[in-house]
């Protein structure tokens, strides 16, 4: 029978719980049902919450699929206008607020993210402006300009990796290590530690010496999690990488007695498939204190690995800018063609030059 590692009861059918060991909300598609119980996996609800929502923006902006619920919609500041805009699913922006901009020669600006809130804004007016009572609303909206922004000025996310987020991942790795046959001997002491009771100096910030996986000309952004157990150096540490930016070090046991194994798994985020691992960190006691020693130069390493991963979003929305941009041409032509049975040479000039 199998045990929770949280409370050491047996899990049977009526207290068993699908734990996701990445958590579903950052795309992961790792799970065990039998390591945690149902009652104890509602004590880590505040610290999954947590750790989601420093992350989420970067399954937004992939457009990662889960397998259950839809990532949310963020707020994001645009450095340089201090424009404020939602983001939805693949990060494409729309206005918080609609702009309502009242011109010098009296006409009235309105952008709105889209019909409805044209609507909203126009009756709007219309209430407080009883010399527009006759205005057509719905002829003013069928005649609006249609466009989709996108956001081609830099933007602040703000995230904060604190101690809650350090416990999350302290969770994720020792589920890791007990969904492949640990002994729950080696993880009591990070017991209460995960569940907010104690404070222990066991997770670090670590970017060992490698950018983005990039194979084939194409970026991969992986979730990685790696566990080793030393017998010489009595040490069991974990890894773990989100979204081949976030990395962190994690030291099970500094008193490990048991035989020497190593586990790794590592999955593909966008394509949603599980890969063969490319990892085997290999460290000694003596290297992780040195982590564990320069976390300030890990955490600059951090902004780095950051502003990587904000360079690959903007690459990646470009690219579908530009696609978006030959598929509305291709239509345009499609429509003329349609109509009018052969495009003319200059509808054909002007729609591949743009
Ligand atoms: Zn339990």
């Amino acid at each position: 029978m199998p045990t929770c590692y949280v409370c050491d009861c047996e899990i049977t059918e009526n207290n068993t719980y699908e734990e996701h060991i990445i958590l579903n909300a950052l795309g992961g598609k790792l799970v065990s049902p039998s390591i945690i119980c149902a009652t104890c996996a509602k004590n880590f609800d505040s610290i999954d919450t947590s750790l989601s929502n420093q992350l989420n923006f970067a399954g937004l902006f992939l457009d990662i699929k889960r397998d259950r619920g839809k990532n949310p919609n963020i707020k994001v500041k645009q450095d340089i206008t201090g424009k404020e805009f939602l983001l939805k699913a693949g990060g494409k922006p729309f206005t918080v607020r609609p702009i309502i901009d009242n011109q010098q020669d009296g006409r009235i600006f309105i952008k709105a993210k889209d019909e409805n809130e044209m609507r909203t804004v126009l009756n709007g007016l219309k209430r407080k402006n009883p010399w527009i009572q006759d205005i057509d609303i719905e002829g003013i909206i069928n005649k609006a300009n249609r466009g989709q922004e996108y956001l081609d000025q830099p933007f602040t996310i703000n995230i904060q990796l604190d101690n809650t987020t350090f416990r999350a991942i302290c969770k994720m790795i020792t589920s890791f290590y007990m969904q492949n046959g640990g002994n729950r001997q080696n993880i009591l002491h990070l017991l209460p530690y995960i569940l907010g009771e104690s404070q222990v100096n066991s997770v670090f910030h670590y970017y060992p010496d490698r950018t983005l996986t990039s194979t084939n000309d194409s970026f991969q952004i992986l979730h990685q999690l790696f566990i080793q157990g030393n017998s010489t150096e009595k040490i069991i540490y974990g890894y773990v990488e989100l979204f081949s930016t976030f990395k962190f070090l994690v030291i099970i046991s500094d008193d490990y007695n048991g035989n020497d194994f190593y586990k790794a798994y590592s999955f593909d985020v966008i394509n949603r498939v599980q890969i063969e691992p490319d990892i085997n960190l290999n460290l000694c006691k003596d290297s992780i204190l040195e982590i564990k020693e320069s976390q300030q130069e890990n955490i600059n390493k951090f902004q780095e690995a950051l502003n990587e991963f904000k360079f690959f979003i903007y690459q990646k929305q470009s690219e579908q800018h530009i696609s978006d941009i030959v598929q509305e041409s291709i239509d345009d032509l499609f429509t003329d063609i349609q109509e009018s049975a052969i495009p003319s040479q200059d509808r054909v000039r002007e729609d591949f030059t743009t």
